[in-house]
């Protein structure tokens, strides 16, 4: 099977905000992983979820919830030492914490992207670490803290297949 195709490299370029991005509030945490859950119910392999947003905005409640969603039994939590966790469930979910990272160059140099990754799902958070790296087809959640509990989680598709995603979310 092919690798995932990678961006040309140089800078993250975040997708442009087009009509039908879908825009979700969460009250609490376990709304935010309701939301994961229903995403997991239609992934494929191969495909790959780009999470931004602040630290604490709810990137690893997502994780958890689509971990969940995907028949992940073992713990989905914030990887403390390690960029990468692999899990195994119904597709093998590949979740990525890159808040430690330098820099896309590192990532490569950790093996962090790699063909094994298109037979399962991977789940990227601080996606915008990998910089021009990033896989172009992408399904992009960028979560912003409203208020204490409160949310707003904006879902875009950079490709048809990721699309997916976004009649489910809503
Ligand atoms: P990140 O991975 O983005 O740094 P976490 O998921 O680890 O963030 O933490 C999010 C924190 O915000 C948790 O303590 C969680 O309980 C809290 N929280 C409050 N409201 C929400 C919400 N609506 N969605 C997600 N997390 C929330
Ligand atoms: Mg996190």
């Amino acid at each position: 099977m092919a690798p995932l195709a990678r961006g040309a490299g140089g800078v993250y370029a975040p997708a442009v905000p087009t009509t039908d991005d879908v825009v979700v509030e969460t009250r609490d945490p376990a709304e935010t992983r309701a939301l994961g859950s229903r995403l997991a119910a239609v992934a494929h392999p191969g495909d790959v979820i780009a999470l931004t947003g602040d630290l604490g905005a709810g990137k690893t409640e997502l994780a958890k919830g689509f971990g969940r969603g995907l028949g992940v039994t073992d713990v989905v939590s914030s990887p403390s030492f390690v960029l990468m966790a692999e899990h195994a469930g119904r597709l093998r979910l590949f979740h990525l914490d890159l808040y430690r990272l330098d820099g896309p160059e590192a990532a490569i140099a950790a093996g962090l992207l790699d063909e094994r990754e298109v037979e399962g799902v991977t789940l990227i958070e601080w996606a915008e670490r990998l910089g021009g790296e990033l896989p172009l087809r992408r399904l992009e959640i960028r979560i912003e803290t409203l208020a204490d509990d409160a949310r707003r989680i904006t879902l875009h598709a950079t490709d048809v297949a990721h699309r997916r995603y976004l009649e489910v979310a809503r």
